[in-house]
């Protein structure tokens, strides 16, 4: 008997090659969820060059089932907020929410959406999340999409695990900044 990881377990029967699984319900649910989101894009301003990039072949969104759009909110589970809302706008995004399929999941899209980035004036909505729950914050300004895709990753593991806390997208390191680390194949190593 092995784990095959989110609740399910893979027995071998003896003299059987294949085996089978075993697993709960809510497990496999989840599983398929994770896989089969469909997005609403809520786009307002700059971050949407970078949206467009992600969505792009390069970055191949169809590889984590997340790469359809839908053009009715009562058709979509994933809510794509993507740049800055304004107090006129949070009403109206608001609807959309509440117009969802549920489960529904939230994505905040860039520095605007997650918290209303250098807008700092009565107009601006200082982060989404001041009307509708979020999942998922994506910081920069604005995200580059491979930030977006660690985003989607964190999503799907959230989704797997049935986790609906808030979550961040940590900054990647780079690994030009810890170039001194590295080692240099070819010369001698001067640590003593
Ligand atoms: S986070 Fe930056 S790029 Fe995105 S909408 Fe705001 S100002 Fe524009």
């Amino acid at each position: 008997m092995t784990s095959g990881g989110a609740g399910t377990t893979i027995q071998v029967l003896e003299g059987s090659e294949t085996g089978f699984a075993t697993t709960k319900f809510d497990a496999l649910l989840n599983w398929a969820r994770k896989y089969s989101l469909f997005q609403y894009p809520f786009i307002t301003a700059c971050c949407a060059m970078e949206f467009m990039a992600m969505a792009s072949p390069r970055f191949d969104m169809a590889r984590f089932g997340a790469e359809a759009p839908r053009f009715s909110p009562r058709q979509s589970d994933l809510l794509w907020v993507v740049g800055t809302i304004s107090q006129r706008q949070a009403p109206a995004l608001k609807r959309i929410y509440e117009q969802m399929a549920d489960p529904k999941y939230v994505f905040a899209f860039g520095t605007c959406a997650s918290c209303g980035g250098f807008y700092d004036n009565y107009t601006t909505l200082a982060g989404i999340d001041k009307v509708i729950p979020v999942d998922v914050y994506v910081p920069g300004c604005p995200p580059r999409p491979e930030a977006v895709i660690d985003g989607l990753l964190l999503l799907q593991d959230k989704i797997a695990r049935g986790d609906r806390t808030p979550a961040i997208v940590k900054p990647r390191r780079d690994p030009t900044v810890q170039a001194g680390n590295l080692v240099r194949l070819g010369k001698k190593s001067t640590a003593t």
